[in-house]
């Protein structure tokens, strides 16, 4: 049917053309990615200093660290954590770590100590792969570590009590033949990112080979576009938002020019310096380039075609704002989750013009739009919980059977505790969040982890945290708070970018009989004060 609705049985398929997923049972990431030969091809950027890195030169430069990461211990099904900021070694180290088996985990760098270390715990990690000035941070955990030492210089000096400590660039002249032998299924698991899903805190959602090489190539899927494309990325590695577009570069011989920091100015001049066509950002992102716009009359480079935007939602007027400001460039959304491998939803410039959409269904992916009340499957523009399939789905969280089964219900569908429709185009609109989960920024800050530091400080009674509407970071934390008086916060135990920006307070916290808190309440009472 039109816009890929089946009335019968209530799904939306994808109006892609389907493809054929690889169906060895044995078949790694890394084999898949370099099966493809792009020879000297430039794989990777390094934005500040033009250095680049060919096709040829990623693969041996992965199977060399996978041979020296065997030689220091790492054997398969081990975790191995990356601490660190984008770099165009990042890439090498994932994939080396998948070539032999390994799990990957990332984090985001500016988080403290104490985040890290439960991640480390949960996810059961052995080895830490990390930067000599975070170090300080992480050798308290004993975990072997391994120096990201770009150039072969680092001052780390090692004390007695610390744990091993190796370098990136002698095992990077590891013997590339020496790589172990491990036979790899696709079902395997070949990441853990974390992401509190639809309520408490952040949990390690289970990525398998599998689902990294569907989602590559669903996004790979789209048509090819008329040129070489070079693609810029300056959003965190450590998020599936970016990670599953390095992974699609690769796919399909697309150059990745990586940024270590976010600046606006070092974003243009990289656009500019390295011919960027494709650039994917956040709304925080687009938001700061419209500003920029009308301070000065900076032109955004000539190669430019198209921005995505991803990962939360987007103003109807930015996106106008947008295309009146810069009408050469294609503004595209997207939409996905950690829990999919990133992008379910793409749009594409061949698409039709659908201001405010995500996009359609990428191919192989279906959807159900399902009624929050009667559960009951919603036709075009029934609004409704997003329901996703599909090969790109994870199995689920680890460790925690009682979340993927709140999450992922036993025909394989992923509940996403969003609220959208289709239209009869099958143009997907995200309209509102029903979960708990808040996004500064664009990165995610679970309520439950804050509300968890909150009341452990003594003046403090009862907390519950729910988004306030920010103009430049599109929510930020607020915190409802039952306080003894006198009471003061204690900022400072959790990462910057999760700190709680608006307080109130309040005589008792809303919640259920069950004792779930009744976050829309507290919503709605912040709207109405507003
Ligand atoms: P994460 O796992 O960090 O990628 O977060 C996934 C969540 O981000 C989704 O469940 C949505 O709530 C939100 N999100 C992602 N993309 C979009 C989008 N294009 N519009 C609105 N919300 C989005």
């Amino acid at each position: 049917e039109r816009g890929g609705y089946s009335k019968s049985t209530g799904i939306y398929f994808s109006t892609r053309p389907p493809f054929d997923i690889p169906q060895q049972p044995f078949l790694s990431f890394t084999q898949h990615i370099f099966a493809h030969r792009y020879g000297s091809k430039i794989a990777l950027v390094d934005a500040p200093t033009g250095k680049t890195v060919t096709f040829d030169e990623l693969e041996q430069q992965v199977m060399a660290l996978a041979s020296g990461l065997g030689s220091i211990g790492v054997c398969q099904g081990n975790t191995v954590i990356l601490i660190a900021p984008n770099s165009i070694l990042y890439p090498v180290v994932c994939f080396s770590v998948m070539a032999i088996g390994a799990v990957m985990t990332t984090v985001n760098y500016v988080n403290t100590p104490r985040e890290i270390e439960r991640q480390i715990k949960d996810s059961e990690t052995r080895f830490i792969v990390t930067i000599p000035s975070i170090v300080m941070k992480v050798r308290r955990f004993g975990l072997p570590l391994l120096l990201i030492d770009e150039d072969g210089v680092s001052d780390y000096v090692s004390g007695p009590d610390d744990p091993p400590v190796f370098f990136l660039s002698k095992l990077l002249i590891s013997d590339s033949s020496k790589v172990p032998s491990v036979k790899i299924r696709q079902e395997d698991t070949a990441a853990l990112l974390y992401s509190s899903g639809t309520t408490g805190v952040s949990k390690g959602v289970i990525i398998s080979h599998k689902n990294l090489i569907s989602s590559a190539l669903i996004m790979f899927s789209l048509p090819p576009k008329p040129d070489h494309e070079v693609m810029l990325c300056l959003l965190p590695m450590f998020h599936i938002y970016a990670f599953i577009h390095i992974c699609a570069n690769f796919s399909r011989a697309t150059t990745s020019v990586v940024m270590p920091q976010f600046s606006l100015e070092s974003m243009l001049q990289a656009v500019d310096r390295h011919r960027v066509t494709f650039l994917p950002i956040v709304p925080p992102v687009l938001l700061s380039l419209l500003k920029r716009k009308r301070e000065s009359k900076y032109e955004l480079s000539s190669s430019l075609r198209s921005v995505v935007c991803g990962a939360a939602p987007l103003a109807k007027d930015l996106i106008e704002d947008f295309m009146e400001t810069y009408p050469g460039v294609h503004l595209l959304e997207a939409y996905g989750l950690t829990e999919s491998t990133g992008a379910v939803t793409y749009m594409n410039e061949a698409d039709a013009l659908c201001i405010g959409s995500c996009g359609k269904l990428l191919a192989n992916l279906k959807a159900k739009i399902v009624d929050i009340d009667t559960k009951k499957t919603l036709p075009p523009y029934g609004k409704g919980e997003i329901w996703l399939h599909g090969p790109s789905i994870t199995q689920g969280y680890l460790k925690n059977v009682e979340a993927t089964m709140a999450t992922i219900d036993c025909e394989g569908w992923l509940h996403t505790g969003d609220l959208g429709f289709f239209n009869t185009d099958g143009y997907l609109f995200v309209v509102d969040r029903l979960k708990e989960l808040i996004k500064y920024k664009s990165f995610q800050v679970a309520p439950a982890e804050l509300e968890a530091v909150l009341v452990s400080h003594p003046e403090i009674i009862d907390a519950a945290v729910i988004p306030h509407p920010d103009e430049e970071a599109g929510e930020a934390p607020m915190a409802f708070v039952v306080r003894s008086p006198g009471s003061t916060l204690d900022e400072d135990k959790v990462a910057p970018y999760k700190k709680v920006r608006h307080v109130a307070f309040i005589d008792a916290i809303p919640k259920s009989p069950s004792g779930k808190i009744l976050r829309k309440e507290l919503i709605q009472l912040l709207y109405s004060k507003m």
